[in-house]
């Protein structure tokens, strides 16, 4: 199946050549029925949400919690009011890490991994900073794995929180996070898994999987920019202070002291990114109208004739030999720093990133500067990969 056709974008040229799209790691295209919903929400329907007696607010106010619900489904959640807005994954990290403050000891672990973006990183070393907790890291191993008994030693009784990603970055890791999440609850720790390279690789389901919190941003799956998901457990979420205060998300205000909401609105100050979250609602509806498994299993192959043609090619190395790998493939070229790689490449159309992919942590840990990362999508095909092989055969005769 070819999806290629509802992405407009995917028409135009790059450089005077057709573009070759290979940076969906960094944020995916987006197809004509989202751009058309956030027309029609300006055109037909805006309206601040929640608030005023008027249709325009109904109807904008309806839009945005059918998205909410869509994403309960998308997710599998239990509760509709278990899934919060968010402009995206860094900021729903940094919205838990900030309404945890007051559940951490000092002394008390936060365990990440080596495979971490840095917005998997940053916000726990802000909460250890607060509340003199440690930050440990699961190692990798050489093929970009996770150390499982390095977990196993890092998750202890003094684990406070489990941060996690679900799917790498920078390698296209697949974790075993049903398992590493199993591990912490054993000992009483919270659990956070970062679904922002997951969402379009695999299906999600929270209630299997049982972590705490699931986040994951809407620009990289085919919905807008400025909007995310934060899931989290609705009796936690409830049990847990607000993090911004405002409009929105009080119940009672006096000028002494306020109470407020219950989730989601708890976790929503101020007036949400509404045009965004209808985006995000009907990318959800695009993709449950999608042959899911199919088109994923379509991409694996594309990922897998990306490896073995550039394995060919003299030369270059493939960074990370994952057990299981999604959308991602990283590498190296003899001779030439990524960026020369990436300028080469983009010379020919072909577009994909370069550098430390926001992982300078696991670049040190592997004691490299960076990769050449293409990351496919769903509506990548094999021209695009094929297209990719003879850049980069072309780009070694320059090197
Ligand atoms: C992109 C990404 C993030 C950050 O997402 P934003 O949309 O920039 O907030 C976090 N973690 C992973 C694994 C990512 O790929």
């Amino acid at each position: 199946m070819n999806i290629r056709g509802d992405f407009p974008i995917l028409q135009r040229t790059s450089r005077g050549k057709p573009l070759v799209y290979l940076d969906n790691g960094a944020t995916t295209q987006k197809p004509q029925c989202v751009i058309d919903a956030i027309d029609d929400y300006y055109r037909l329907r805006n309206a601040n949400v929640h608030r005023a007696a008027h249709e325009l607010a109904e109807e904008a106010t309806a839009l945005m919690e059918a998205a909410r619900t869509k994403g309960q489904h998308f997710v599998n959640a239990t509760y509709r009011e278990e899934i919060i807005f968010t402009r995206g994954t860094t900021e729903g990290i940094n919205l838990v890490a900030q309404i945890l403050s007051q559940r951490i000891q000092p002394g008390q672990d936060i365990v990440i991994s080596q495979l971490e973006h840095h917005s998997n990183i940053v916000p726990w070393q802000l909460l250890a900073q607060r509340t003199g907790a440690n930050i440990l890291a699961i190692d990798i191993d050489e093929s970009g794995d996770l150390d499982l008994q390095d977990a196993a030693n890092k998750i202890t009784s003094n684990t406070a929180v489990l941060a996690i990603t679900h799917i790498s970055n920078g390698l296209g890791t697949i974790n075993p996070v049903a398992q590493l999440v199993q591990q912490a609850k054993a000992v009483g720790a919270l659990t956070l898994v970062d679904g922002a390279q997951a969402v379009l690789h695999c299906a999600i389901d929270v209630q299997a999987l049982d972590c705490d919190f699931y986040v994951f941003s809407g620009h990289k799956m085919f919905a807008p920019t400025g909007i995310g998901i934060l899931y989290g457990r609705l009796a936690l979420l409830n049990e847990l202070p607000p993090w911004q205060g405002g409009g929105e998300m009080i119940d009672q205000v006096s000028i002494e002291s306020s109470t407020y909401q219950n989730a989601p609105f708890r976790f929503e100050a101020g007036t949400p990114n509404i045009a965004g979250a209808v985006g995000l609602g009907a990318a959800f509806d695009y993709l449950s109208e999608l042959p899911m498994q199919t088109l994923i299993d379509d991409e694996a192959t594309l990922v897998a004739r990306a490896l073995s043609g550039l394995k060919q090619i003299p030369g270059v190395r493939i960074v990370g030999e994952p057990q299981q790998r999604a959308s991602v493939v990283s590498f190296l070229m003899d001779g030439g720093h990524p960026n020369d790689v990436g300028t080469l490449l983009d010379q020919q159309g072909i577009a994909l990133r370069t550098g430390h992919h926001c992982n300078m942590p696991l670049m040190s840990r592997l004691g490299i500067p960076g990769t050449v990362r293409a990351s496919f999508s769903l509506y990548n095909d094999e021209t695009d990969v094929d297209t990719l092989l003879a850049g980069v055969e072309k780009a070694a005769t320059f090197l």
